[in-house]
C-alpha cells in the first residue's frame, strides 16, 4: 500500500522531539521532505530551504505539517492549501484570529483538510477529565503553568518578539485543555500581563475567567510564569461538588481525590497523526479557535505592566 507523503516544514525542537518519531511510529505517512531555512536535515530525507521550493520540486506531495513559529504560519498554510496539500498546523495555529478564520475559508475553497493540532488535547487523561466533568458542578478551576524559559526554550528569541506569544506559548496548552474539558465556554474577565522592558511579549500573566451566569462553572484562574526555578508545574486543579481532580504533568496524569486514575505514556503526537490521517480519509477538517480566542481576549482586557529586562 502506498502511504500518503508528507513534508515537514520547520525542523526545530518540536519537529525533532515529537513529529519525526510520531510519523515513524504510526506508519501512516511517508516523510518525503523537510524544509529548513538554515539547511538542517534529518536522515534519508531531502531538505529544501523553503516550502515553495519543496512544493515546486515535489508536486505529488499529499500533506504538510507546519512546525515553524506562529508568525509565519498564515502565509505557509495558504501556500500549501492552494497547492492542493492537506495541512496540519502545530499550536498555536496562527498569529491572530483573523488569520485563523481566513485559513478555514482557504481550506474550504481548496477542499483540503486543515487540522489545528492542539497537542495537549490528545492526552487520554484529558479525555477522561472531560468525561467526568460533563455533568459535574464545578466550584473552581485553577491552572498553574510555570516553567523556566531558559531551560525549555533556550535561545528561542521569536517567543519574545511580537507575535511570538511569550508565556502564552506554553500557557495556550493549558487553555487548550481548559476549553476541551469544560462543558460550557468561559470568558476572560480580567488579566495582568507582565512584559520585560526589552521584549514585546509577556513573561508572566494571570487570568480571571468565568462562564455565563447560571452555568455550573465557578471561578476559573490561570497563573502563567516563564521564570520558574526548581520544580516545574503544568497542572490544573478542578474542585467539584463530588471531589477534586488534579490534571498534572501537562495533562498527562489524572488524580481524583488523591487517587491516581490515569498516567499514560506520552503518545499525544501519535494520536495527532492518526487523527490527521482519519480527517484526510473523511474529507474533513478540525479547527479549534477557542484557545487562541482566550489569549487574544486576555490581551484585549488585560492590564500591561513593564518588568525587568530579560536576557538568556
Ligand atoms: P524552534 O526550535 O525555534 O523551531 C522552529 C523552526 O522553524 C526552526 O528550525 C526555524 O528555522 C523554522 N522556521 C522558521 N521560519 C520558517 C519558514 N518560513 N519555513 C520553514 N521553517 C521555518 O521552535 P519549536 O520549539 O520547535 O516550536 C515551533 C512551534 O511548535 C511553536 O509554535 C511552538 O509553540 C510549538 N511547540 C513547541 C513545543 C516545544 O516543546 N518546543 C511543544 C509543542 C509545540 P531557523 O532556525 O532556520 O529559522
Amino acid at each position: 500500500m502506498t502511504l500518503p507523503t508528507l513534508g515537514l516544514v520547520g525542523l526545530g525542537k518540536i519537529a525533532r522531539d515529537q513529529h519525526i518519531p510520531a510519523i515513524a511510529a504510526t506508519g501512516l505517512f511517508q516523510l518525503a521532505a523537510v524544509v529548513s531555512p538554515d539547511g538542517a536535515s534529518t536522515d534519508g530525507v531531502p531538505t529544501f530551504r523553503s516550502q515553495a521550493e519543496m512544493l515546486a520540486a515535489l508536486p505529488g506531495l499529499d500533506a504538510v505539517a507546519l512546525c515553524t513559529p506562529p508568525a509565519v504560519r498564515h502565509g505557509l498554510t495558504v501556500e500549501a492549501l492552494r497547492a492542493g496539500k492537506h495541512v496540519l498546523i502545530e499550536k498555536p495555529p496562527a498569529a491572530t484570529l483573523s488569520e485563523l478564520h481566513d485559513l478555514v475559508a482557504e481550506a474550504e475553497t481548496a477542499r483540503r483538510t486543515l487540522f489545528t493540532a492542539w497537542h495537549s488535547q490528545f492526552n487520554p487523561a484529558v479525555e477522561e477529565t472531560k468525561r467526568r466533568l460533563a455533568e459535574a458542578d464545578i466550584r473552581s478551576v485553577a491552572i498553574t503553568w510555570k516553567e523556566d524559559v531558559r531551560r525549555w526554550h533556550p535561545g528561542q528569541d521569536w517567543i519574545f518578539a511580537a507575535g511570538g506569544f511569550g508565556v502564552f506559548d506554553p500557557g495556550i496548552n493549558a487553555l487548550s485543555i481548559l476549553t476541551d474539558i469544560l462543558p460550557a465556554p468561559v470568558f476572560v474577565r480580567a488579566a495582568e500581563l507582565h512584559a520585560p522592558a526589552n521584549r514585546d511579549t509577556p513573561i508572566a500573566a494571570t487570568l480571571e475567567m468565568s462562564a455565563a451566569p447560571g452555568s455550573r462553572i465557578g471561578r476559573v484562574t490561570a497563573d502563567f510564569d516563564f521564570l520558574q526555578q526548581g520544580e516545574q508545574t503544568w497542572s490544573i486543579v478542578i474542585e467539584t461538588e463530588d471531589g477534586r481532580l488534579d490534571l498534572t504533568h501537562g495533562g498527562t496524569r489524572l488524580t481524583v481525590d488523591g487517587v491516581p486514575v490515569l498516567a499514560e505514556p506520552d503518545t499525544e503526537y501519535q494520536r495527532i497523526y492518526r487523527h490527521f490521517h482519519r480527517l484526510i480519509g473523511d474529507g474533513a477538517s478540525d479547527v479549534d479557535a477557542r484557545p487562541l480566542s482566550l489569549v487574544a481576549d486576555a490581551c484585549m482586557v488585560g492590564r500591561w505592566h513593564r518588568t525587568d529586562a530579560f536576557d538568556w
